[in-house]
């Protein structure tokens, strides 16, 4: 069956499932494959339960007769192309978002200033990968006015395979970092990767918005002759420049654009590297002709649910609470940061950073020697990586020590960050302290 055909099958049933544990009825399941598992072998079920089409890729689970079972040569790109299909149905502005950090962040600030003018679809979450991409886009209808859409990647090539799909009419790089260096090689393979999404948008005549404070960025950018730049950042031969006024712990921050009045915006961040998320929604929001009040009302009311950059306060301590994910430069913005911080008592509990390949070790020395520097001496490490580093702080295997740990000292009065790698599990830890 063609793509032509398949899309139009998706329009009769547009409902797609990748999980043939939730089958509704009348939807299509999609038969992905991983590491560890094979839709293929569900696809059968997944008709018993409900769908009322299958695709899969593997000839052995096709049945003779049965057109329900539709082979395809490969079903994520089969689901990807749908996906471009229904995209391609809207002509909306669609913003492509990518960069090491601050990705979901950015979005999340993006959406809410857009929101206050326009109906926004955006990546639910953390959405950003091949499958969550094409799903969201699946969500886009007509009622919707602008899409913003998250795209990560952890290998070279990921994000010029998902601004395939994406088709963005603008876009931007958050920043660039040293994280998932085990698939990208090294920092010059992420830069690569992030600017598979400048190739992009340079080909095709995209309006490009940077952030001008980033070196890395900039060159990127200007390596490319991109003509389309709306620029923000901390100087001011920007379009849109913000100031930090102070981060206490929130982030109090002023804007201008060129030529017109600071605007000061009192935010729910912790963390001085999110001026440049807050900068990034700023200029996004001016240029589609959000009013500067509505982009500062959005801005203040924006409060993070998700472990992001939160702070959290418990009967015992306060808590700044990064525990969703870490990488070297996250990791040193979050140290900076709370070293900045002009409050008592500060305790770091960090975990493993993952992903990192052959320079695993030297990373973790080095935020070994950043708390070592900040002045910080109550720090307890968590996990393999940190337990090979060279260092007086109190180590521990894993959570459930950490865990253990914090029933027997029961720490009190205390002004702890916690931040680690999504799978050291320290997002388990906020309500024990
Ligand atoms: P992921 O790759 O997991 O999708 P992401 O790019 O979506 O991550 P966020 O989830 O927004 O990033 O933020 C993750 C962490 O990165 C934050 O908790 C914070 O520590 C750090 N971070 C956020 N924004 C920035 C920034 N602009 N510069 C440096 N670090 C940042
Ligand atoms: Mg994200």
């Amino acid at each position: 069956m063609n793509i032509q055909k398949l899309y139009k099958l998706y329009k009769q049933h547009p409902v797609i499932t990748t999980d043939s544990r939730e089958c509704p009825q009348g939807s299509i399941f999609i038969a992905l494959k991983g590491a560890s598992f094979n839709g293929n072998k569900f696809a059968k079920m997944a008709l018993e339960k409900g769908c009322s089409y299958a695709i899969i890729d593997e000839k052995e689970y096709a049945e003779e007769g049965n057109d329900r079972l539709i082979l395809v040569k490969d079903a994520l790109v089969t689901f990807k192309k749908i996906a471009r299909l229904h995209r391609r149905e809207f002509h909306i502005p669609v913003i492509g978002i990518t960069g090491t950090n601050g990705k979901t962040t950015s979005k999340e600030l993006i959406s809410a200033v857009l929101s206050e003018k326009y109906n926004v679809l955006h990546t639910e979450g953390n959405f950003n990968n091949d499958v969550g991409v094409p799903k969201t886009l699946l969500r886009l209808d007509g009622e919707h006015e602008i899409a913003v859409i998250e795209m990560g990647a952890s290998h070279q090539g990921d994000i010029k395979k998902l601004v395939e799909y994406v088709e963005p009419t603008c876009g931007l790089i958050t920043n660039v970092g040293r994280a998932h260096l085990e698939g990208f090689g090294s920092f010059e393979g992420v830069k690569l990767t992030k600017g598979e999404l400048y190739d992009y948008l340079k080909a095709n005549d995209c309006l490009l918005f940077l952030n001008e404070s980033n070196p890395d960025l900039s060159e990127m950018a200007a390596q490319r002759n991109f003509e389309r730049i709306i620029s923000y950042g901390q100087n001011d031969m920007v379009s849109v420049q913000g100031e930090i006024i102070d981060c206490a712990p929130f982030l109090h921050f002023r804007w201008r654009e060129v030529g017109s009045e600071w605007k000061e915006v009192m935010t729910h961040l912790v963390g001085a590297y999110n001026l440049d998320n807050m900068l990034t929604a700023i200029a996004l929001g001016l240029h589609f002709s959000v009013a500067p009040q509505q982009i500062c009302h959005a801005l203040e009311t924006y409060v993070p649910s998700n472990n992001r950059s939160q702070l959290t306060e418990t009967a015992h301590n306060k808590l700044v609470v990064d525990a969703y994910n870490a990488n070297p430069s996250s990791m040193a913005a979050a140290i900076e940061n709370f070293r900045l911080m002009n409050v008592e008592n500060k305790m770091a509990i960090l975990g493993d950073m993952r992903e990192l390949g052959e320079v695993t070790d030297v990373e973790h020395q080095k935020v070994v020697e950043q708390l070592k520097a900040a002045g910080l001496t109550n720090v307890w490490l968590v996990g393999e990586n940190f337990g090979k580093t060279n260092t007086d702080f109190k180590k521990f295997h894993d959570v459930e020590e950490v865990k253990a740990e914090i029933a027997k000292a029961q720490p009190q009065g205390h002004y702890i960050l916690i931040k680690g790698s999504n799978g050291t599990k320290l997002f388990e830890l906020p309500t024990l302290l």
